[in-house]
């Protein structure tokens, strides 16, 4: 006879909290969530930064307001999350030149106009390639120019980082929401898991959420799953759902024996992980605009992605002095290769080249690490042009009894909090009608669930 839980859930970010909160509700009840951290909540994360808490993940509730509700924006309204609207858009009107002068709207605008169609163009390009017909369109231009490359990297790190269209806007709405509670956005999690595994103060209060136990080593057979951790606890169960992120799956960090079968090790190898970095600055006093319009600035600078994408925190915490940098990929991993004295260093100087020498020095910086997190390795999965509907049906397919959720296995949302949420629900659900299927072959042998 089997003994052990019936569902080991690996990760309590907020794809292993709904997988798990679905599973309790539909009756399974022996189950262990098994976490790597010292907290719930993964990559909705906040941390202490001066006098407040900053969220150095997921910051903003994307995808309002559209034909279809967005359920973490439901869950924050339920909750009572305080957020404030936020529009980068206007960020290409505040581009500043490394003299400090802002380029002209019409100037600014042109140029973006033209890096949308180009970019519009290379898409094209690149899909006719794919499809191995001939481009119907003039070869993209490459932009070269700082002010090309300060709209080139918004463009194609933010706003087309995901081959169009993107579910989010097109299915849940336009409208983006900057989570600005001193709570933290993880409020929300601890919202989802109260009564459940939280009790109303934060406090865990039930020993099935293990916190600090790191998963090395996954055995399985057909209908039976073995776990290893890091302090050699072992835990078995029927079935397990894996949340790690795309990043884990594609490190060594876990092992699995048997492998996983080659087609989903090669769907996995196949997806991108981006690196994202908020890196926050702390400063004596105020020393750029404020006021309508002047939330997001851009800096154009010669290397592209170097400190272009500037916020102010004005909205979310007035007077609270505090500037939001952002760096992907490329500069991320070298800013983390770094110190972050001088990560601070570079930074000053563009701001110095956009606001005069006398600007001050920041008081505190907080350079979150992503991609060298063991736990995470990169900060969100990204669909490559030419993934296919085929490799993404791979990385969500189970293997035996093991079975995958967490935002990367989120057809139409992946890269996004609701994605995540959502994908832990579908994978449960899953995983249920398997087990509802077991129990009709086996109807008479009483075993499991
Ligand atoms: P995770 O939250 O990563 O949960 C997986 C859990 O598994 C983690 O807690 C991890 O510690 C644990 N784990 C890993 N390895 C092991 C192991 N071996 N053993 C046990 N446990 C393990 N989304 C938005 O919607 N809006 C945003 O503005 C936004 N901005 C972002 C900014 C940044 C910097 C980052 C990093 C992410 C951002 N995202 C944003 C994406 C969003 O945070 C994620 O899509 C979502 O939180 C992923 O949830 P998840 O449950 O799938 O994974």
């Amino acid at each position: 006879t089997f003994t052990g839980s019936s569902v080991i859930v690996i990760g309590a970010g907020i794809s292993g909290i709904s997988a798990a909160k679905v599973l309790a509700e539909n009756g399974v009840e022996d189950l262990v969530i098994l976490e790597a951290t010292d907290r719930i909540g993964g990559r909705i994360r906040k941390e202490e930064f001066g006098d407040l808490f900053v969220e150095i993940g997921a910051g903003w509730i994307q995808g309002v307001g559209g034909k279809e509700s967005n359920p973490v924006w439901d869950l924050a309204a339920k909750s009572g999350l305080r957020t404030c609207y936020s529009d980068y858009s206007n960020a290409r009107f505040n581009i500043y030149d490394r003299s400090g002068k802002i380029f002209p709207s019409n100037l600014a605008t042109d140029s973006y106009n033209r890096a949308v169609e180009n970019a519009i163009r290379e898409l094209r390009n690149q899909e006719a390639k794919l499809h191995g017909v001939s481009a119907e369109s003039e070869p993209s231009s490459t932009p070269s120019s700082p002010i090309e490359l300060a709209i080139d990297f918004i463009l194609h790190d933010f706003e087309m980082a995901e081959v169009e269209p993107i579910a989010t806007y097109t299915d849940l709405g336009e409208r983006e929401f900057l989570v600005a509670d001193e709570r933290g956005y993880d409020m929300l999690l601890h919202k989802m898991a109260e009564g459940f595994l939280i009790s109303k103060d934060g406090k865990i209060v039930d020993d099935r959420l293990k916190l600090n136990k790191v998963v090395r080593e996954v055995h399985y057979s057909r209908n039976c799953v073995t776990v290893r951790t890091e302090d050699d606890c072992i835990y078995n169960a029927k079935y397990l759902i894996l949340s790690v992120s795309l990043g884990v799956l594609q490190s060594d960090l876990i092992t699995f024996s048997p492998s996983l079968p080659k087609w989903k090790t090669e769907a996995i190898s196949k997806l991108d992980v981006i690196v994202y970095t908020k890196i926050f600055l702390k400063f004596p006093y105020k020393f750029w605009p404020s006021g309508p319009g002047t939330e997001f600035f851009l800096y154009a600078h010669e290397k592209r992605g170097f400190y272009t994408f500037w916020q102010h925190m004005e909205n979310a915490y007035p007077d609270s002095n505090i500037l939001v940098v952002t760096l992907t990929n490329e500069e991320s991993k070298r800013v983390e290769s770094q110190s972050d004295e001088e990560t601070m260093k570079e930074a000053i100087s563009c701001l110095r080249d956009m606001f005069g020498p006398n600007i001050p020095d920041a008081s505190h910086i907080l350079v979150p690490k992503w991609w060298n997190n063991r736990f995470q390795r990169g900060s969100y999965s990204n669909y490559p042009m030419f993934a296919t509907q085929h490799d993404f049906t791979d990385v969500k397919a189970p293997v035996g009894p093991i079975f995958f959720s967490g935002e990367h296995t989120s057809e139409r949302f992946n890269g996004y909090v609701h994605g995540g949420y959502l994908s832990g629900i579908d994978t449960s659900k899953a995983l249920l009608e398997e087990t509802r299927k077991e129990k009709e072959e086996k109807s008479d042998s009483g075993l499991f669930l």
